[in-house]
């Protein structure tokens, strides 16, 4: 079987742009999409998300060789549920959510005995809805694959080509490693971004219109990853709890131990740490992850 049909569940940020994708380099490929809010189906439907936009999730599946979940981790369960019935016997049942084992699970339950591959391509913005999906958003972007013990190894194999034709790099773990490596590169900054961007807005010795007037300073690149989707965020949270629990007692500990140095006058340890921090942003920028114009490439104003 190949892969000639794809159903997107889920017409938000992520599932717009894998219908996009898959219209740009997968032209020949045919694209269903279904979203649960009868306004993003009508703006899927006048964006050209996907091919068809569906009023069931059913009707959108029902011809499926790949079905993607684009919807929050949260919601994955209900999501699989309610195309079950409808999904042809040798579809692979695949997803875009953020955090795996929680995920593997849910879908494991929903769908028992089909061909069920987790994924999480490492890519996206702080924009949600219909109007934020983008062609390009895969391209150079890591995808994880996580399939369980006993997938099919065609089918990991044919979900891995499906994303290196959206322009993505695929690279293949156990879902508990995966939840663990997320906690440290993504979750844990999103909720420090959250606590300081918070932190800021209830001081009172500082006003908010200083603290926005300021921000070039720094505050501004936490504000980015702050508005990201409250939904999304509030779920991975929820379902990758274990992992992000273990980071936070690691980073609250080398926060406590910064804290140590700067009331003891300790230079070289500040000066130490800053250095070997300085050196992973250059490899982020020398292994094509971000943009090393200053500002990270944003337009001066
Ligand atoms: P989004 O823009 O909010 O889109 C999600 C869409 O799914 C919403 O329109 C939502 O409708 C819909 N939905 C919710 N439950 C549904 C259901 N049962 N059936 C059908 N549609 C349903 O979110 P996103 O940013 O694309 O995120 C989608 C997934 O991608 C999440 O699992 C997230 O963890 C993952 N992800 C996100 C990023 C990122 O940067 N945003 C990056 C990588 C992976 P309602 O709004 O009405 O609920």
């Amino acid at each position: 079987m190949s892969i000639e049909r794809v159903a997107i569940i889920g017409l938000g940020l992520l599932g717009g742009s894998v219908g996009l994708a898959v219209a740009e380099h997968l032209p020949g490929v045919a694209t269903t999409g279904y979203d649960a809010d009868p306004d993003v189906r009508r703006r899927a439907a006048e964006r050209g998300l996907v091919g068809t936009v569906c009023d069931t999730p059913e009707d959108a599946v029902a011809e499926a060789d790949l079905v993607v979940l684009c919807v929050p981790v949260g919601a994955m369960g209900a999501a699989a549920r309610s195309f079950a019935a409808a999904l042809p016997e040798p579809a692979i049942v695949s997803d875009v959510g953020s955090s795996k084992q929680s995920v593997g699970q849910a879908l494991a339950e929903a769908l028992p005995g089909r061909c069920v591959i987790p994924a999480h391509p490492v890519a996206g913005t702080e924009r949600s809805g219909p109007d934020a999906g983008f062609a390009s958003l895969f391209h150079r972007r890591w995808c994880i694959l996580t399939p369980p013990a006993d997938a099919d190894p065609a089918a990991v194999a044919q979900l891995s080509t499906f994303w290196e034709a959206l322009g993505a790099k695929v690279e293949t773990m156990d879902a508990a490693h995966h939840d663990l490596v997320l906690a440290v590169t993504s979750h844990i900054p999103h909720l420090i971004a959250y606590t300081i961007v918070g932190t800021a807005s209830d001081l009172e010795d500082v006003t908010r219109s200083e603290v926005i007037k300021y921000s070039a300073g720094g505050f501004r690149d936490f504000t980015r990853i702050a508005a990201s989707d409250p939904t999304m965020w509030r779920d991975v949270f929820l379902t990758n709890r274990d992992a992000v629990l273990e980071m936070l007692g690691r980073f609250t500990e080398d926060l406590t131990a910064l804290q140590r140095a700067i009331r003891r006058d300790d230079g070289e340890a500040l000066f130490d740490l800053f250095t070997r921090t300085r050196d992973i942003r250059r490899s982020i920028v020398e292994q094509g992850q971000d943009d090393a114009r200053p500002d990270f490439g944003r337009a001066d104003h």
